[in-house]
């Protein structure tokens, strides 16, 4: 601690607990408190923890010398990751000692520059200026943006901190971003966000149907996964663009973008029309078949060809190959859920895999891939559309069931979900919310329409950002930054994409003051004066035991798991897992019994007419803008990937625009050139690369570079809320003198 600032009390007091906690705690001298090792690993051990990237949930073997981290391996017995990991994974530790680490709390002067602060006054700073506009302006004025990228445990005090004892109702998750597509389409279609699926399908499908997915790069384990199939399996892949994944696969079909509605309704016309379909699978455990069967009848092989620009051949080969597989699996990810239409796109797949009865056997099932490390443990425990354990806020028993498991008077529950991520967004704008609290997230990076957002975070009377780097976009605009650990400086779960529990632990310390968000929620509710409802919430698997409690009859129930150390002992634990599952082994999927999650156990298919983009291209901007993963390389915003020498050589460091030859000769552009991209929001500068992969009449960006949102426009889908990243209207140009770019 640096001469002359005074240590909060309270830190004291949450050291100890954590030294209690841990026991074998080494101190730091001169350190912080809380920035030493748990001393439960031996000073030369070798750890199991999952990986803090995407929604694998790879386990990664962490080396420690001397009690520090130095390096890690993939664990080769681990059930997900087999040994395997992908760039990121290599790299995971990198990220840690990076210079621009936020190590102190900073708060921003009268001259507007964020100066070092001790936590004591960044925390009365917390909590005068968010009750002040509280006070002001009614407990709705503050919002808060958290993330999928910390453990569940963290996720749920923080919701809990928020919502029970702060007072707030608005608080949405960077899942919004990712997953809120599917989860609407689950819950709708199967009464509860529960994604199906083991990985273990992967391997025994004989027919994988890829739906706006580049697996190759995005979840390169579970394209591993699938190259171990034994079964020679057709891999069908349905992209607008030629990717890795599509050039792998053994179908690709190339629709024009965002047909893939009309495509789906098209090929369940097929399927019905030629008997392909299994009659007592629908009659014995779904709702609304007819209704879904006339529905699609006028969704003619012509009218789909025409709306697809795949050929009638094309259309049939696809519906031929679904009907021929006898293990038949469905997988989508943001190329679906990221739609101005995701829910009824995601539905409409699952409509396929009802009506052909492929979910509940192996290698079957609508499988929704997540994205971030730990948005399964977003969905059902971040207390921000759903009240912990998956429960809707405006159901009085939910709320009820909620307060006695808690042991808090139930006025504290909000009886209504707060708004979604652009209602935030949109209520700053109209003045309605003042302060907002960002956790590890990078919405000036992130969110759509940068041009718009920049100008929406400028009007806030009070912006706090919490997170492990000071240099993040969002965190430079800060009024207020709290320093955060990362992963591998913190202990909880995260919850991967086929519902498995792993464990995650501090193997580093986090630098200078620094805390874990976990300590961080602590402090708050203690500053704000509402330590008292959260006494019980003392450590993240004392969290992990109350989650349990809250998780009981619900179809995510994990009762029967006693603690981290059994997750870790069985290699991950998938939920549900109840007391009597205590004996069961192995994968699991669900359905299997062909029972749904709504009252009456059957299934519903849902459906609606295709309706138009929100920006149609137009003779100035007559190329489709698609944005998505670049590379293995790269995670989100590059906040953390940036920081590997080793990565960043693996991906380019500028803005590229993948374009077609044609389009590109049209323009005169050639190869390497730099280019302009000009949408109705901006005009952004990047290199043309000129190539095949991307069809006449459509360009590709990579979401990781700031440039890319600059150009993407304000388009949801109506139900999940969920930006439209895939489509907006765009022209490329070579410069011009008058260019100024950002
Ligand atoms: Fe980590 Fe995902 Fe890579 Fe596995 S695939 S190592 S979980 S980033």
């Amino acid at each position: 601690m640096s001469p002359g600032r005074r240590r909060h009390p309270l830190l004291d007091l949450l050291h100890q607990r954590e030294g209690a906690l841990t026991r074998d705690l080494v101190r730091r001298p001169g350190g912080f408190g809380l920035g030493q090792l748990p001393v439960r690993l031996a000073p030369d051990a070798t750890t199991p923890m999952i990986c803090g990237f995407c929604s694998t949930g790879c386990s990664l073997d962490v080396h420690l010398q001397q009690g520090e981290s130095v390096n890690l391996s993939p664990t080769t017995h681990y059930p997900v990751n087999l040994g395997m990991a992908c760039p990121k994974g290599w790299e995971a530790l990198t990220p840690l000692r990076a210079p621009d680490r936020a190590t102190l709390p900073l708060l921003r002067d009268a001259q507007g520059r964020l100066q070092p602060v001790s936590w004591d006054k960044a925390l009365d700073a917390f909590v005068g200026r968010f009750k002040t506009i509280q006070q002001q302006h009614g407990a709705d004025a503050v919002a808060f943006l958290s993330t999928g990228q910390i453990p569940t445990e963290e996720m749920a005090l923080l919701g809990a901190v928020a919502k029970f004892g702060m007072g707030l109702v608005h608080g949405d998750g960077n899942t919004r971003q990712c997953m809120s597509t599917a989860v609407v389409a689950y819950k709708e279609a199967f009464g509860f966000d529960a994604p199906p699926y083991t990985y273990a399908d992967f391997e025994s499908s004989d027919v994988i149907v890829l739906v706006g997915s580049n697996l190759c790069i995005s979840h390169p384990i579970m394209w591993e996964r699938i190259c171990r199939n034994p079964h020679n399996p057709e891999i069908v892949v349905v992209d607008p663009r030629r990717t890795e994944t599509a050039v792998a696969a053994t179908q690709h079909y190339a629709l024009r973008p965002k047909s893939d509605l009309t495509l789906l309704y098209g090929v369940a016309n097929i399927l019905i029309t030629r008997g392909w379909i299994d009659s007592a699978f629908i009659r014995g455990h779904t709702e609304g078949f007819e209704e879904f069967a006339h529905h699609v009848s006028r969704f003619s092989i012509g009218r789909v060809s025409a709306a697809s620009g795949l050929t009638v051949e094309e259309l049939e080969r696809l519906a031929t190959t679904i009907h021929e597989g006898q293990r038949v699996s469905f997988w989508w990810t943001m190329g679906v859920n990221q739609s101005h239409e995701g829910v009824r796109t995601a539905q409409a797949i699952i409509n396929l895999a009802l009506m052909t009865g492929s979910i509940g056997r192996p290698g079957t099932g609508a499988n929704s891939i997540t994205g971030q490390c730990n948005a399964m443990g977003s969905r059902l425990f971040s207390n921000t559309t759903n009240l912990l354990g998956g429960r809707p806020f405006t159901s009085p028993t939910a709320r009820r069931t909620v307060a006695s498991r808690l042991g808090i008077d139930v006025t504290r529950i909000p009886d209504r979900p707060g708004m979604a991520y652009d209602q935030i967004i949109e209520a700053i704008l109209a003045g309605s919310i003042k302060g907002l609290w960002v956790i590890a997230t990078n919405p000036a990076h992130s969110w759509i329409n940068q041009p718009h957002l920049a100008d929406v975070l400028d009007r806030l009377d009070f912006l706090v950002v919490q997170d492990m780097y000071t240099s993040t976009d969002t965190a430079l605009r800060a009024d207020l930054v709290l320093p955060a650990a990362g992963w591998g400086e913190k202990d909880g779960t995260f919850i991967n994409s086929e519902r498995r529990f792993g464990v995650l632990k501090k193997v580093a310390r986090a630098p200078g003051e620094a805390l874990a968000d976990f300590y961080i929620f602590k402090l708050v509710a203690a500053a704000w004066g509402c330590a008292d409802l959260f006494e019980e919430w003392e450590c993240p698997e004392a969290v992990f035991q109350i989650l349990k409690r809250l998780s009981e009859d619900q179809p995510c129930d994990f009762t029967g798991i006693e603690g981290y150390r059994m997750i870790e002992e069985r290699g991950g634990i998938q939920w549900p897992f109840t007391r009597l599952s205590r004996s069961g082994e192995g994968e699991r999927r669900l359905f299997e019994d062909g029972r749904f999650y709504h009252p009456d156990g059957r299934a519903r298919f849902v459906f609606e007419d295709p309706r138009p983009v929100r920006e149609a291209t137009s003779s100035r901007y007559p190329l489709v803008l698609l944005t998505g993963r670049g590379s293995s390389a790269q995670w989100h915003t590059q906040t953390r990937t940036e920081k590997s020498p080793m990565l960043r050589t693996l991906a380019p460091r500028q803005a590229y625009v993948e374009i077609s030859p044609g389009d590109a000769a049209d323009r005169r552009i050639h190869p390497n050139d730099r280019v302009v991209i000009t949408s109705s929001r901006a005009s952004v500068g990047a290199r043309a690369f000129v190539t095949p992969t991307v069809s006449p009449g459509q360009v590709f960006v990579p979401m990781h570079y700031p440039e890319t949102n600059q150009l993407t426009g304000s388009s949801f889908d109506p139900y999940s809320r969920q930006p439209s990243y895939k489509h907006c209207a765009v022209e490329v140009r070579l410069p011009g003198p008058a260019d100024q770019l950002s």
